[in-house]
């Protein structure tokens, strides 16, 4: 990611650009009324209806605010006098000309650039911008010892990086200092002040302007302590004796929600300049976003993009945002991508007609950094928990058979192109129909659900993993030969073997077999599957617990 200086400077260097494109418009804008009388050409009126138009719609993004406000005013005028078919009366003229020719007056004192700046900076979320590494970063306060060192192995098993501390200011101390992902906080502090943990963390997070996602854990049941939770905001709430899996799948959904892959933004805008603020503001906001400023670049882009949403211009010079939009919903394909228009049209008319034609939405320029960050994060976000719908399996949270294959024949492709090897791992548990008979179906789909949340855990950011049928799994794994894929498994492996399971007071534990292939030996994707399955059955025909590679031949 770019970092903040660069933006700042980057947008600095767009508002000189726009101010002197805005003193051409503005000269061509007076000079085309200069000394003319009442009874104007409409063709030059509406001329300079457009100019204002323009300096109304962009005026405000770039810093200029009051020259957008004193522009959208006279365009209403301008508008209304050729809507009529004449200029009202004299002294309105007179009085719309002198306010034209003040207008230059408001480029002088922009002024507002510093607080541009500022807003872009604080919307660079801290943690996005500096951390890299996969490992959830937990940490957990308890002042019961023991079960600090329970919990803090327990969840290690899940590769989660757990710093436990018995004293609630020592803890403090080292949120402050390096917030972490997620909290795990008792809420009984017994000797400590405050004694109670609710109130630490609602102190706490006070005191730091920030929260940070956090789950309460207790041997108290009465309400009243629940109701404490709610009240410091902690997300989660969970009664001791804690049960292991139960408790990483609480970590891991939170942090999830943290870690969303930044939202991606296509924006198709013909005035460059602007769309290419638009862009950098929502890159500064943590959003991938790309610009094109031809509508018949837009369907090209989008098949390179695959944006979440789109932000149309309504008014380019080839055709409307709204036929644009049109033209876009004839792909079956995006038929459901969310379409925002950004239009200095605040007609109501104009809008509807808009609407009618395939967008979802519509935002009015100018439109201030944070109004459009918010406006393409909420409908971005929504459209992401559609697709998520559609593509994940709802018991595991992975992807569904249907789409991890999609995957598999992507990855491979793009190996082939790149000359990488990639891999294929296929995982099956061990004896499940045993789990299911002795524990019951219930406890058989927290075991599946665990290990999801084991293999999320342990995977790189670019690997996909699949529910590939009840209790097998598949994962794919880009940039990854076949000796590391088995490496990675059998660590796996080794930590799915070690989680204990409990029913009611008893407890067991489950183990897997899995089979990895890489790229380089198959010369297609079905007979790199195929060989990740046959590795998966020589591990099941060896004895399971265990992971084995294809060898080719
Ligand atoms: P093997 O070691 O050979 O893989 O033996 P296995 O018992 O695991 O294999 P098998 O394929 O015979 O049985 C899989 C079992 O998984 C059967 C089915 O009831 C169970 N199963 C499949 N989907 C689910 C699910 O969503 N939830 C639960 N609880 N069980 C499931
Ligand atoms: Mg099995
Ligand atoms: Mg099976």
């Amino acid at each position: 990611m770019t970092d903040a200086a660069t933006f700042a400077d980057q947008l600095a260097a767009l508002r000189e650009q726009y101010a002197q494109r805005m003193e051409t418009v503005l000269d061509d804008l007076c000079l085309s009324v200069a000394g003319q009388s009442i009874d104007i050409a409409p063709v030059l009126l509406a001329n300079a209806h457009a100019n204002l138009h323009k300096l109304a719609g962009s005026g405000g993004t770039f810093g200029f605010p009051e020259l957008s406000r004193r522009a959208r005013v006279l365009e209403i005028t301008a508008k209304a006098w050729l809507d009529a078919g004449e200029v009202s009366e004299l002294p309105h003229w007179e009085a719309w000309l002198a306010e034209v020719s003040a207008l230059r007056g408001t480029l002088a004192v922009a002024g507002l650039s510093g607080v541009l700046v500022a807003d872009v900076d604080s919307a660079l979320p801290p943690k996005q911008a500096s951390r890299q590494e996969k490992r959830t970063r937990v940490v957990l306060v308890d002042d019961d010892a023991q079960i600090g060192e329970e919990l803090c192995k327990g969840l290690g098993q899940f590769g989660y990086e757990v710093s436990y501390y018995r004293l609630f200011a020592d803890a403090e101390a080292a949120i402050s200092a390096d917030p972490p992902d997620v909290l795990v906080v008792d809420v009984m502090l017994q000797g400590q002040v405050p004694a109670d943990g609710t109130q630490a963390i609602a102190a706490l997070f006070a005191r730091l302007h920030y929260t940070l996602p956090t789950i309460f854990i207790t041997s108290r049941t009465d309400f009243s302590v629940r109701l404490a939770a709610a009240k410091a905001g902690g997300d989660a709430f969970l009664t001791k004796p804690l049960d292991i899996p139960t408790l990483a799948a609480h970590i891991d959904m939170l942090h999830r929600e943290q870690e969303i892959e930044p939202y991606r933004v296509l924006i198709v805008d013909d005035d460059e300049v602007l769309a290419e603020y638009y862009r950098l503001t929502l890159i500064a906001a943590g959003m991938s976003a790309e610009k094109v400023c031809r509508p018949q670049d837009a369907l090209t882009a989008m098949q390179a993009l695959h944006p979440d949403i789109l932000l149309i211009d309504l008014y380019m010079p080839s055709c409307s945002g709204a036929q644009l939009a049109r033209a876009i919903r004839y792909e079956d394909a995006w038929l459901g991508m969310p379409i925002i228009y950004l239009s200095a049209e605040d007609g109501l008319d104009e809008q509807i007609k808009a609407l009618d034609n395939g967008g979802d939405d519509f935002l009015t320029k100018p439109i201030s950094d944070a109004r459009l960050v918010a406006a393409v994060r909420t409908r971005a976000a929504r459209a992401r928990k559609v697709d998520e719908l559609m593509s994940k399996d709802s018991l595991t949270g992975l992807l569904k058979h249907s789409n991890i294959k999609e995957r598999m024949v992507q990855e491979y492709d793009r190996a082939q192109r790149h000359g990488k090897a990639m891999a294929i791992a296929m995982v099956d548990m061990d004896h499940f129909k045993r789990v299911n008979d002795t524990w019951g179906h219930p406890m058989g789909d927290q075991v599946i659900k665990t290990l999801a949340h084991l293999l999320r855990q342990r995977l790189r950011r670019q690997d996909s993993i699949g529910r590939y049928g009840g209790e097998e799994f598949a994962v794919v794994l880009p940039e990854c030969d076949a000796a590391d894929a088995l490496r990675l498994l059998d660590d796996v492996r080794c930590r799915f073997g070690e989680i204990r399971f409990i029913h009611q007071g008893e407890s067991f534990t489950v183990t897997l077999s899995a089979g990895v292939a890489d790229s380089s030996q198959c010369a297609d994707v079905q007979t790199l599957l195929a060989a990740s399955d046959a590795a998966l059955y020589q591990a099941k025909n060896g004895g399971r617990n265990q992971v084995r590679r294809f060898v080719g031949g």
